[in-house]
């Protein structure tokens, strides 16, 4: 029916959106996108972001990182380009969002002042929408003006204890609904609460129920491997609801690919960013 706002996220769904590629691509036209994530200590934030931005299909990459944590991120990600931070390890230098498609922005950054400050900068400069993930989203709630900077159509993908920091406690799973629905018109943007049932909401109501996943994926570093891949697909040129819809029903069923080799006690995030290219034939 036309007031029908609840969806339940199936293969058929994500197939009808993916995009293929043409004959005549190159580099420059399969998005080009910046990832700031990770600090000193917390690399391993960046680092999976990065690999599974590259793997969910981006043209070109630049992860911002703390100038102690170069080698690192040039090592584990040799496909990323690097731009360096005036700090040895956190954000506190705002890079150029020119020429960029899509910005990821939070996993691993920490709490600082100045990362806070940094962050702002961001929010001022950038006029596309933007992924905002883990501390990113912290700094949000702890400083709730920055809300006001986020460019519309934003895409945030808080966990439920990131979720509760931005809106408070909720009494049951309809009132969260309700709160996460709420919290989606109030910012203009796309809020993908995590879980292992997560819930796409967008401004005008829609609601979209993810159906891929497992236990398995309940596992460190499992968050930033979605960030990558939902920034990845939004420079790649989908709309930002179409880049949150896809991004989480791939990284499901990367994880449920991944599953059925590693086991659910032994799985780990890099497995899910193995198991992107398995996932995304699936999807053909
Ligand atoms: P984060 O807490 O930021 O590392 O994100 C965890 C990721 O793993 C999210 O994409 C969740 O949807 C996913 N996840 C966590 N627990 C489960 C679960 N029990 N079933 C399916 N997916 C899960
Ligand atoms: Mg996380």
């Amino acid at each position: 029916t036309s007031d029908t706002k609840h969806f339940l996220l199936e293969k058929k769904d994500v197939k009808a959106i993916l995009k293929p590629r043409n004959k005549f691509d190159h580099k420059g036209n399969n998005g080009k996108a910046l990832l700031i994530a990770g600090s000193y200590g917390k690399m391993g934030a960046a680092i999976l972001a990065a690999r599974a931005a590259m793997r969910t299909g981006l043209g070109l990459l630049t992860t911002h990182v703390p100038s102690a944590c170069l080698t690192i991120i040039q090592n584990s990600a040799p496909e990323s380009m690097a731009s360096v931070d005036g700090h040895e390890h956190y954000f506190t230098t705002t890079p150029s969002c020119e020429d960029i498609d899509a910005v990821g922005v939070g996993p691993g950054i920490g709490l600082h002042n100045e990362t806070k400050r940094a962050f702002e900068k961001l929010l001022q400069q950038s006029k596309k929408p933007l992924v905002v993930d883990a501390d990113a989203i912290t700094l949000l709630a702890n400083h709730p003006s920055l809300l006001l900077l986020l460019p519309p159509q934003s895409i945030l993908t808080p966990h439920p204890g990131e979720f509760r920091r931005l809106v408070g406690d909720w009494a049951n799973d309809f009132d969260r609904l309700e709160k996460q629905k709420n919290f989606s018109k109030q910012i203009g943007g796309i809020v993908v609460l995590k879980g292992a049932h997560t819930s796409i909401t967008s401004p005008n109501g829609k609601v979209y129920f993810n159906s891929s996943g497992n236990p398995g994926m309940a596992t460190a570093g499992s968050g930033d491997v979605l960030t990558g891949m939902i920034m990845s697909l939004l420079a790649q040129g989908y709309k930002p609801l179409d880049a949150a819809i896809v991004g989480v029903f791939l990284h499901g069923w990367a994880g449920d690919l991944a599953v059925r080799k590693m086991g659910e006690i032994s799985l780990i995030a890099s497995d899910i960013i193995d198991f992107i290219p398995p996932a995304y034939h699936d999807l053909r």
